[in-house]
């Protein structure tokens, strides 16, 4: 497969360059030439295929200029390798877990996938890659754990200070050795202008192998289509062409996610794209205007995204028309008090523990159901709970630490204290 940049249809780059660069010198994001459909035989007998051999299936096209089939399979092996359970809440409403990986987030199955993809691509190179990532809480612990210990990848995550919560700081403070920390005073859209610079500069450039991590990067996209195969297989077969997806969005890597799976011929009915007051994507579909904004900080602070990076590639996949993107996306907006209000009332209406992330999903889909009857909805459960024990116990719920988390507690944090000032980022990279 090749790779075209959002920004200039006739480039054409290989899967190496596409994941090793992250983005084009143009400042746009890299789109596969082509989006097949999967084999005829897998989507009507869904059900006879693991999640594994699903995965594999679905990256197959993606990789295969790249890479043998061996290695695709290694790569899928080493990564995909925990469930993604739907969680059947009521006859229409489910929950797609989400968070069953190591860092217990979706960005698992990302930030996993394109550890093992990335060592494969700089194997026998001889060469030190330098990953930049900026995170909102999530994408830093994933990162940290996926690329831990990978040799020849040195990785340095950029978090706004104390925006993050306590445990999802310990996640990507306390690992060392290749996994640096850059705790920067100011928000996530800061982080990720500096790392968007960072990949723009020249002089940097020369010196290091610069690689991002975030969901610009293709390599985390499409293993998030997965999951939607996954969970589409868990369904009844008769009613599957009427679930709607709800994601919980900040980045909308997920949902893009979505649409490429649409694209490989998964037949579900719509998307629902669910944000928090950083609704700048549920605007533009509303009124047709997109307009960036900085981002406010709320209770689900991995959707507190101002510009959403992969708006580019919806576009793109819409050819720049809101009214086609409307005929698949439904949005929906909430502010941190009906969010808290949702974490309740989906605890005593179904007796389950939605994290904040979640809890926006879910109050889009009672939303949606009042007027869709007939929908099944399935909510993306992004996160555990536990990782935000902060608003949980203000909306006074409690929740159980799984052990892989509780044992951060002793852990000492390692950051090291930035302003969000690209001259100051540039001469810690130089110096590294
Ligand atoms: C990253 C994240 C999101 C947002 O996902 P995008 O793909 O950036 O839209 C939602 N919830 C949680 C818990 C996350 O970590």
């Amino acid at each position: 497969m090749k790779y075209y940049s959002t920004k200039n249809k006739s480039l054409r780059v290989d899967l190496k360059t596409a994941v090793l660069h992250s983005l084009p010198a143009d400042n746009g994001l890299y789109m596969p030439v082509t989006i097949k459909a999967l084999d005829k035989y897998l989507l009507d007998n869904i059900e006879e295929f693991s999640f594994q051999e699903l995965s594999y299936n679905i990256c197959h096209q993606f990789l295969e200029e790249d890479l043998s089939n061996r290695e695709i399979d290694s790569v899928i092996s080493s990564s995909i390798n925990f469930d993604a359970p739907v969680i059947h809440l009521s006859k229409q409403l489910k929950s797609l877990e989400l968070w069953h990986g190591p860092s217990l987030a979706f960005k698992d199955f990302g930030a996993r996938f394109m550890a093992a993809l990335m060592s494969k691509l700089v194997a026998g190179e001889n060469k030190t890659l330098d990953i930049l990532v900026a995170t909102s809480g999530d994408t830093g612990g994933a990162v940290a754990s996926g690329f831990f210990n990978v040799p020849n990848i040195n990785v340095t995550i950029l978090y706004p200070s104390g925006k993050v919560s306590y445990l999802q700081e310990k996640q990507l403070t306390t690992l060392g050795k290749n996994i640096k920390a850059l705790e920067i005073n100011g928000t996530f859209d800061d982080c990720q202008g500096l790392v968007k610079k960072a990949f723009l500069d020249k002089e940097l450039n020369t010196r290091l192998n610069l690689s991002s991590a975030n969901s610009i990067n293709i390599a985390r996209l499409i293993p998030q289509t997965f999951y939607y195969f996954q969970a589409y297989k868990q369904i009844e077969a008769s009613i599957r062409d009427q679930i709607v997806f709800c994601i919980p969005s900040g980045n909308f890597g997920n949902l893009t996610a979505g649409l490429l799976a649409k694209k490989m011929g998964l037949n579900y009915a719509k998307l629902i794209a669910a944000t928090n007051i950083n609704n700048v994507v549920p605007k533009y579909l509303e009124t047709g205007d997109y307009n960036p904004i900085a981002s406010f900080s709320t209770i689900s602070n991995a959707m507190d995204v101002g510009n959403p990076s992969n708006f580019q590639r919806m576009l793109d996949l819409f050819d720049h028309d809101s009214k086609q993107m409307r005929s698949v996306i439904v949005p929906f907006f909430y502010d941190d008090d009906t969010t808290r209000k949702s974490m309740k009332s989906v605890k005593n209406k179904y007796n389950y523990t939605a994290d904040p992330h979640g809890a926006v999903g879910f109050e889009a889909c009672e939303q949606y159901l009042k007027n869709h009857t007939n929908a099944t909805v399935i909510n993306f459960e992004t996160a555990h709970p536990a990782k935000f024990l902060d608003v949980m116990t203000s909306v006074g719920m409690s929740v159980d630490v799984p052990d892989r988390l509780k044992r951060l507690e002793s852990k000492e944090k390692d950051s090291v204290k930035m302003d969000s000032n690209f001259s100051s980022f540039k001469s810690y990279l130089m110096d590294k």
